[in-house]
């Protein structure tokens, strides 16, 4: 039943992931394995003195859920303090494979999901606490979460969401009042954090690593009713479950995932850790950790300092970790399929729709959209490295040509002086210097091309401005609102969260958060690099 505006601890919870799968229930969160399940039933453990810190608006509306005063039995259930009666709390059993090997049982080690809401539009979305205190999966690790990397987490999901990129969801932001124990720049040096917990929001949070680990350990009766739970709910149209259909679903499990990288690409998102037990089943931005936004064009770019040696998931490396992921999940469904043919031709539906919805997308942020040549291919090709030997900051860039476009497109103008315009506002390397010469060769060759488009000046830039954001979560802008929230001033997560709901508009009174990269952010941790300490 839908509801209307009701406080979130007077929701009433449905379980279909307790009630339709194999868990074990046991108040027992030693760390262990657990053979057998596909959860195990565990209740959060309470914090201190819970305290509502951000609460996405949208998100709630679309729930039917109010916004809780600051402290309350409402926050309480936010932050696992008071379960009530409907909720069959549960952290997932699953596995993955962490940069490269498999890693065996992994889980949710300090999130814990509490059951599913209906919303308005009739669909159940599933409410995870992140941070919540241990579970079995905890390994040796605390269960809990600290405030910067739960910023990180509420702030990007609900801006990804505004800027149209497929994403789990974040409901609320609570600090705990405990303080967790972190060693940020694993360097020996372990200082106590504030402890914050997120509530995250998807149809599921399932991914491939729960399907790995079913396969990985023989169960092949929870892997098949895994897949069954997924299609049911999430791909009914699929119709009922046989060897046909789940490869229909892999299929559709490639599509998403597709869709998903090429969005990453248009906007500059880095994930920074894609271990299939960071990759949802739903095609869905997970897990948002050592993620970074590309400031100067660098494809081999990653935020993540874990990565730094092997830079495994850099910026362009993501389109071919996805579709490797995609074949560990391939491999995991074996067992559901007698024709292992059929999984691997299911992989075509990656890289076609992978290249065709990159295609799309890059023509849309260019304005090529009213006709083909045959010269696009190579056009859009040269631009990465046009883009990276200039440093330009992918997000200005974008955006500066789109308001360059009616000129361009115009001819019998000059246009030399407005590409030193679009590089001077843009490039990270000052002018006047030789290195821009493919660039402006290349903004040569662009505005060409563009003159051939049969759209009006005008027509072309509104699309354009439609397709590349003017605001994106830059990672020092997030890294200046934790430090100042970290102090008890919450005024500048909230200006970044009103401004992010509308990436795309002009809001000009916010021009400061959608400048260039200032120079100090450079180096600096949490802007420049981060760890997977959160
Ligand atoms: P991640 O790389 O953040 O996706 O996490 C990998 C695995 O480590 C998952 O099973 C997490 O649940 C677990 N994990 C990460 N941080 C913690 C923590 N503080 N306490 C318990 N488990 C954790
Ligand atoms: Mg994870």
């Amino acid at each position: 039943m839908p509801q209307s505006d009701a406080q979130f601890d007077q929701v009433l919870f449905q379980n279909s992931f307790v009630e339709e799968l194999s868990g074990e229930i046991s108040a027992d969160t030693k760390p262990r394995q657990v053979p057998g399940y596909c959860y195990s039933q565990v209740k959060p453990t309470p914090v201190c003195e819970p305290r509502l810190l951000a609460w996405s608006e949208e998100l709630a509306a679309f729930l039917g859920l109010s916004r809780p005063p600051e402290q309350g039995p409402a926050v309480d259930a936010l932050a696992g303090n008071l379960v009530t009666d409907s909720m069959k709390p549960f952290a997932a059993r699953y596995g993955g494979h962490q940069f490269g090997n498999w890693a065996g049982q992994l889980g949710d080690g300090r999130a814990i999901s509490l059951g599913e809401i209906t919303a308005g539009d009739g669909a159940t979305w599933e409410i995870q606490l992140k941070g919540a205190g241990p579970t079995p999966y905890s390994r040796r690790a605390d269960g809990r979460a600290v405030l910067r990397s739960s910023v990180r987490e509420f702030l990007c999901s609900e801006a990804m969401h505004a800027l149209g990129v497929p994403t789990t969801r974040a409901l609320s932001l609570v600090s705990t009042g405990d303080l967790v124990v972190r060693d940020m720049f694993y360097n020996g040096n372990p200082q106590p954090e504030p402890g914050a917990i997120v509530a995250r929001v998807a149809p599921t949070f399932v991914r491939f690593g729960n399907f790995q680990m079913m396969t990985a350990a023989n169960e092949l009766d929870n892997l098949r009713a895994l897949a069954d739970y997924i299609i049911r709910h999430f791909y009914p149209e699929l119709g009922q479950p046989s060897a046909t259909v789940y490869v229909q679903w892999f299929e559709e499990v490639c599509r998403r995932t597709a869709v998903m990288v090429a969005h990453w690409m248009s906007v500059g998102f880095v994930h920074g850790v894609m271990n299939t037990d960071n990759m949802s089943i739903l095609g869905l931005t997970i897990d948002y950790g050592p993620y970074g936004w590309l400031e100067p064009y660098d494809p081999t770019w990653t935020p993540n300092t874990t990565d730094f040696s092997h830079h495994r998931y850099a910026f362009a490396q993501q389109p071919q970790v996805a579709l490797w992921n995609l074949v560990q999940l391939g491999r995991a469904l074996t067992p559901l399929v007698p024709d292992i043919a059929k999984l691997n031709q299911a992989l075509e539906h990656y890289r076609a729709t992978f290249t065709a919805t990159q295609q799309e997308m890059m023509r849309r942020k260019l304005g090529l959209t009213s006709v083909t040549q045959p010269e696009d291919d190579a056009l859009l090709e040269d631009m990465h490295q046009a883009l990276t030997t200039s440093e330009m900051d992918m997000t200005l860039f974008f955006r500066q040509l789109s308001h360059l476009a009616p000129a361009l497109h115009a001819s019998a103008l000059d246009e030399e002086p407005l590409f030193r315009e679009l590089i001077e506002k843009a490039s990270y390397i000052p002018e006047p210097t030789a290195i821009h010469e493919a660039m402006m060769a290349w903004l040569r060759r662009y505005t060409q091309r563009l003159r051939q488009e049969t759209a009006s000046g005008e027509t072309i830039q509104k699309g354009m401005l439609a397709a590349n954001p003017k605001y994106v979560l830059r990672n020092y802008l997030a890294q200046e609102a934790i430090e100042a929230a970290e102090s008890g001033d919450l005024s500048k997560l909230k200006r970044l969260m009103e401004v992010l709901k509308n990436p795309f508009a002009e809001q000009p009174e916010h021009n400061d958060l959608a400048a260039k990269r200032p120079e100090w952010a450079r180096f600096k941790p949490g802007s420049a690099t981060l760890s997977c300490s959160s």
